[in-house]
């Protein structure tokens, strides 16, 4: 091998590729700590003697490796700064189907990622590149497999993964060992594990799909205008995109603690609290907005990235742009153009006009996550900005055209992968003759800095009285007590 291999942009070369995770996680509460197992299938695409997995601040206790009927034990190096660890075995595994077995301990993450504790709640939060903080698994976007995971914890939690739960049953001292169900090719990203004194939402159905919203038993209250919004969402997103959604069951969760306003795991989407429940009696028109709005966001991420992969690390504006864009698109089939416009001048076009003001600079969106400035800079350009790609898009092609494009879009890279630059590229090829002009789009809105000219300047575009999230945090005080 001549790549780098503790080298802190390493990537994974595409030698051995994983297709499916079994995986089991025996999660001690009183200690912070877990116990996994797991058997990875592996395609072998060349004969190797070696291969890195990812896996950070694990121990991994046995690891071996099956091809046909031979076992190759492994010796394991750990390579800190890739955060990998490389396998090296005896004699070179041939190409074709492997089987690598590993058993390892972790500890649960101080912070908001990998998996941690959220007052009494266990959960995780993996993307950009944090599984490798639970499973020792190939942690790129691109390494999509399917995963069937299995979990032990005490009894009396609920336990949410991304497969509704297959079955359930005491493993003796007061534990219960469940079963999820195998997902479908998911970047080890997405998926995610939530375990806690949570009470859910009664289930309804959303077409065909049974949707459940979850809190703590003391905010279990405050979970319904979630649910009905996820429930209006969904059937429309269906029907839009031209193809069901993907992943059995929905449930949403609001999580004590959490990093971000909402993450887009596969089936099993993690909110904030205050990214989620709301009183809908007390509580402002303006915030209600927020959340239908955060939650179908959320949702569309069910399609882009769910179904759409592509790389939250290189290039984030290809799936947020998109999201907030039908997200806002939601908005208007339910409310109407009006009510569109009015919540893109909020909380879409507004947080760019914002940042502005307060004397951020216009910059490209379409870079690394780690190539802004900062996270102000980030959230401003790729949710405030970029979207306005979308809405030209869509203004240029006509309504009509655009919803077909976006279906062909979802239907040629469904289960695979797309980049910043898929979408135009399919757009150009299906309308040839606006093909330059919608080159010359994508470059102005995400490439350069015309944002001022396009969207106004913070003094004519901005609107005021949207709250800003230590205003709604106040509200929510004031709903709690
Ligand atoms: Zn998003």
């Amino acid at each position: 091998m001549t790549h780098r291999q503790d080298d802190r942009n390493f990537r994974l070369p595409r030698d051995v590729l994983p297709q499916r995770y079994e995986a089991h996680l025996a999660v001690d509460f009183a200690e912070k700590s877990f116990r996994g197992s797991q058997r990875v299938t592996l395609s072998v695409v060349r004969p190797v003697r070696e291969f890195v997995v990812h896996s950070l601040n694990l121990d991994l206790t046995r690891v071996e490796l099956r091809a046909g009927t031979r076992v190759l034990p492994a010796r394991v190096t750990v390579l800190p700064v890739s955060e990998t660890a490389l396998l090296s075995f005896e004699a070179e595994i041939p190409a074709g189907e492997a089987t690598l077995h590993v058993d390892w301990t972790g500890n649960f993450s101080d912070g908001l990622r990998g998996l941690y504790l959220a007052g009494e709640v266990a959960a995780t939060q993996f993307e950009a590149a944090d599984a490798r903080r639970v499973f020792p698994c190939f942690d790129e976007p691109a390494f999509k497999a399917r995963w069937a995971l299995s979990v032990e914890v005490p009894v009396g939690l609920a336990v949410l993964s991304n497969g509704a739960v297959a079955d359930s049953s005491p493993s003796g001292g007061g534990r219960q060992r469940i079963r999820f169900a195998e997902t479908e090719l998911l970047p080890s990203y997405l998926v995610a594990l939530v375990a806690g004194p949570l009470v859910g939402s009664p289930e309804d159905l959303a077409g065909d799909v049974p949707v459940r919203t979850w809190a703590l038993p003391e905010k279990a209250h405050l979970a319904h205008f979630g649910q009905q919004a996820a429930l209006a969402a969904l059937p429309r997103l269906q029907a839009y995109f031209g193809l069901p959604y993907a992943f059995g069951k929905l449930d949403q969760v609001a999580i004590p603690e959490f990093e971000a306003g909402a993450m887009e795991n596969a089936g099993l989407i993690t909110y904030r609290e205050l990214a989620l429940l709301v009183d809908p009696v007390s509580a402002p028109l303006s915030v209600q907005k927020r959340i239908a709005e955060v939650v179908t966001h959320e949702l569309a991420h069910q399609w882009f990235p769910g179904l759409v992969g592509s790389d939250p690390i290189s290039a984030p504006v290809a799936d947020e742009a998109l999201a907030q864009a039908v997200a806002l698109l939601a908005v208007e089939w339910t409310h109407g153009a009006d009510a569109a416009r009015a919540v893109d001048a909020q909380q879409v076009t507004g947080a760019y006009l914002a940042w502005r003001g307060m004397g951020g600079e216009d910059a490209a969106a379409d870079r690394p996550t780690s190539a802004f400035a900062d996270e102000m800079s980030y959230g401003a350009l790729v949710y405030g900005k970029a979207p306005g790609l979308h809405a030209r898009q869509r203004a240029l092609l006509g309504e009509g055209a655009f919803v077909q494009d976006l279906r062909a879009y979802v239907d040629t890279h469904r289960w695979g992968w797309a980049d910043s630059s898929s979408l135009t590229a399919l757009l150009a090829q299906r309308h040839p003759g606006q093909a330059s002009a919608l080159r010359a789009l994508q470059r102005r809105w995400w490439s350069e800095a015309h944002g001022d000219e396009d969207l106004g300047s913070a003094e004519t575009g901005a609107v005021p009285g949207v709250p800003s999230w230590s205003e709604v945090e106040k509200l929510m005080r004031q709903i709690e007590h």
